[in-house]
């Protein structure tokens, strides 16, 4: 089978191909615009999704040396996400599947951040049900319990910002571009993680706060910049290091702790933050320390891409799980 995957959650636009499980092209635009307004702007991003869409596709077909009429079906994102974005995608998808008389396949964008374990170049060898995993983005934060491909249980979740808001956030405090997650696992290289300490939360069972974290590192920083005006200047590796640990930690110890009490050790992570490089290590380290059986996404398949949506629709396609041609996009979408 080959299927056309479109994902325009946020502020990627997103085009892939897939032939079987095998990703034959995977092409995304990123929006630069939103850049300097310190998050998304949903305006924009819908405009800019118009605007990049038909390129995106055109480019992701001409990559995979794929005709139009050689697919079997499209797949989309549905939900969830910003609503005006999620509209541009679905609006093309049903009227392409329509002019191409093909079956629509609509895609919850967080199963495929999860089941982009599956696509043929992820892993050596998928993972095996039941596992747990880690889903860390910016608009999420959630320890999912995966029992099949679309039987999934969230175990644990934020009960306010998700860890990728966290590290923008803090990243803004520090006067850092959107999104900052990437620049501060950088800047982190070469810095001392325990330079600083804040605040970390109690929580029960398996759910996470990180909002505390921000305001205390917040607090912090004004403190010391009333004190000295150059102290983020002076300090910023040693800050992004130290903040970067102590989410990173946190993370951590609730993924310990659900491995532990479940008896799972097929362990994976999934979503924008599973890009950072201590996030990863430790992994690997639990990999030695615990005995865990690690599935940890290559780069492209981390943040927002297609084809994670291109997955998920051939795996709907094999069941035979198609969606009326009058649907509609949706901001809320749960697992
Ligand atoms: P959702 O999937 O919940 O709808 P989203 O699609 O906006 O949210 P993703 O694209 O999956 O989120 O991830 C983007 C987030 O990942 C941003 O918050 C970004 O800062 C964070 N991120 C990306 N790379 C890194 C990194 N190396 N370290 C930390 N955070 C990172
Ligand atoms: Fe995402």
């Amino acid at each position: 089978s080959i299927i056309l995957g479109i994902e325009s959650s946020c502020d990627d636009t997103s085009a892939a191909i897939i032939s079987g499980s095998k990703i034959l092209s995977n092409i995304a635009a990123n929006q630069a615009i939103h850049n300097e307004y310190g998050g998304v702007v949903p305006e924009l991003a819908s405009r800019a999704h118009q605007q990049n869409i038909i390129p995106v596709v055109e480019k992701a077909f001409s990559k995979a040396n794929i005709q139009q009429n050689d697919i079997c079906a499209i797949g989309f994102t549905r939900g969830p996400g910003l609503l005006g974005s999620l509209l541009v995608g679905t609006s093309f998808a049903k009227s392409l599947a329509m002019s191409l008389d093909v079956p629509l396949i609509e895609v919850n964008h967080l199963q495929a951040h999860i089941l982009a374990h599956f696509i043929d170049d992820a892993n050596p060898t998928p993972p095996t049900f039941p596992f747990l995993c880690l889903t860390v983005s910016g608009g999420h934060t959630m320890i999912v319990l995966v029992k099949d491909y679309f039987d999934m249980e969230i175990i644990g979740k934020t009960i306010d910002d998700a860890a990728g808001e966290a590290f923008d956030k803090i990243g803004k405090i520090f006067d850092l571009d959107y999104p900052a997650g990437p620049i501060i696992d950088k800047l982190a290289k070469e810095g001392n993680p325990d330079a600083f300490q804040f605040n970390k939360p109690r929580m029960e069972n398996y759910d996470y706060s990180f909002s505390g974290i921000k305001t205390s590192v917040l607090y912090f920083i004004q403190k010391e910049v009333r004190k000295n005006p150059d102290f983020i200047k002076e300090n910023l590796n040693n800050l992004c290091a130290s903040v970067q640990r102590s989410i990173i930690e946190i993370l951590m110890n609730k993924l310990e702790k659900a491995s532990v009490d479940l008896n799972i050790k097929e362990v994976a992570i999934a979503g924008g933050v599973s890009a950072n490089s201590v996030l990863r290590k430790a992994m690997e380290i639990n990999q030695e320390k615990l005995g865990w059986n690690i599935f940890i996404p290559k780069f492209e398949y981390t943040t927002d891409n297609a084809a994670m949506i291109a997955i998920v629709a051939k795996l709907k396609y094999e069941r035979g799980e198609f969606t009326d041609i009058r649907t509609t996009a949706t901001a809320k979408y749960d697992l």
